[in-house]
């Protein structure tokens, strides 16, 4: 009896969804729907409400669908960034640095949104945000998540943890005033000691952390003059993975220095961010504990040109100089290891909506396109843990969409102007022009 009122209960409660899901038909010209395969030419996408029906050959129809048609475009699943930033305004760095004084919490959260939607138009339909004001990305997160804003899915960390002194302490080279506010205003994420470091784990994972980002290493843009080497210790490291592991997280590490790359790997990350010092040990470690790598190519090359027209403290230009050589030389050594590489760009230090830059910048050090493409679609849905949701085009899978109307595999930068986006059956961009479409 009870199973039959459940029942009648379900079919109730599903009815009238079912009866709003408008069907969407997509006629591809070509169509990477698995993109570890080869495309298809001249294919059908059915789109239900927000997800993906079927994938079939030849141009179909559907009764009462509406019809897309990217009869001569490349069809392919929703791009994915594993390393941004939804904060601040590096369009100008300067800029934002004079008026980081008079910005506050309401500032800083629209320019997020506004941020979230140049990268949902500019084709990339997830996220992973590796450190912001945890307030203000879980609240956005939760919004565009509920269907009440539009912009990409956001997997976040909330704030990055680290040491006193290290890369996300927001005390660092700051005057006394604004150091005193970083300590009131903030959960604390810095941790000294392996006990503190799992504190400063649960207290992420209790604001809303989806993943949990530390620094092993020095940082860029922090303003410390202390490098790019290992600052964390093994244990502390050690601590925030185990504790990690007990919330069911995942965990990535920024590293620039070769031992802070090599220690990260050791305490058993799921990813290294930037990794841009790297030694024999190094790929042996990827190789063995099977750890993504996200190279964020873009980043060291924004920070440098920031650094040259002024933009940047002394500290932060040193450092910038050193990442910027080698970036690039570790990343193309990374392919020929075949190192499993998930795409990422750490927008924020470069423009955002620009993510897809960092393609052309793959490809030029040695990745093929189809592995560039691959990279930022079904390799970054699996080290995000949403392979089951994004990253193809298959039936169940949200219907995550996008099209440019060249051939991004002859010409990488095709992905830089990208021409429609669909995200959960939403139609945001056609035909090259925005349509942000938001809840019903
Ligand atoms: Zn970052």
């Amino acid at each position: 009896m009870k199973s039959v009122l459940a029942s009648a209960l379900a079919l109730a409660l599903a009815t009238p969804a079912a009866a709003q899901d408008a069907v969407t038909v997509i006629h591809a010209g070509t169509l990477i729907a698995d993109p570890a395969r080869a495309p298809l030419r001249g294919a059908t996408v059915v789109v239900r409400g927000k997800t993906i029906e079927s994938v079939q050959s030849g141009f179909v129809d559907v009764p009462g669908a509406r019809v897309v048609d990217l009869r001569s475009a490349t069809v392919m699943p929703g791009l994915i960034d594993s390393h941004v930033h939804l904060n601040g305004n590096p369009d100008d760095r300067l800029q934002a640095r004079l008026q980081a004084s008079s910005r506050d919490h309401e500032d800083y959260a629209f320019t997020a949104l506004i941020q979230a939607r140049r990268t949902l138009l500019a084709g990339f339909t997830t996220v992973r945000d590796l450190g912001n004001d945890p307030r203000l990305i879980f609240s956005l997160r939760d919004s565009i998540n509920a269907g009440e804003l539009a912009g990409p899915t956001i997997v976040a960390a909330g704030r990055g943890i680290a040491i006193s002194g290290g890369h996300h302490d927001q005390r660092t080279g700051r005057n006394r005033d604004l150091t005193a506010m970083a300590y009131k205003q903030d959960i604390n994420n810095t941790c000294d000691g392996a006990d503190d470091c799992r504190r400063a784990v649960r207290e992420q994972v209790a604001l809303g952390a989806d993943v949990i980002k530390f620094a092993a290493s020095g940082g860029v843009l922090s303003n410390v003059a202390a490098g790019l080497a290992q600052q964390m210790m093994p244990d502390e490291m050690k601590a925030i993975v185990d504790t990690a592991r007990m919330f069911n997280r995942r965990v990535a590490s920024h590293a620039h220095g070769v031992d802070g790359v090599n220690a990260a790997l050791r305490a058993g990350v799921d990813s290294v961010e930037h990794g841009t010092f790297t030694n024999d040990e190094s790929f042996r470690l990827y190789r063995q504990t099977g750890a993504w790598y996200v190279p964020t190519l873009l980043a060291p090359a924004a920070a440098l040109a920031d650094g040259q027209r002024g933009a940047l403290t002394p500290a932060q230009f040193e450092k910038a100089r050193a990442a910027a050589g080698n970036a690039e030389k570790s990343f193309a050594r990374a392919i020929r290891e075949g190192v499993k590489i998930a795409f990422g760009t750490d927008t924020s230090v470069s423009p955002h909506g620009r993510n897809a830059e960092e393609f052309a910048l793959m490809v030029r050090n040695g990745m093929q396109p189809a592995a560039a493409i691959k990279s930022a679609t079904i390799d970054a849905a699996t080290l995000l843990g949403l392979e089951s949701r994004a990253g193809s085009i298959a039936p169940g899978k949200d219907a995550d969409i996008i099209a440019v109307d060249g051939d991004p595999f002859a010409n990488i930068r095709e992905l830089e102007s990208v021409d429609f986006v669909m995200k959960h059956g939403r139609v945001h961009k056609l035909a090259g022009k925005r349509q942000l479409t938001e809840v019903d």
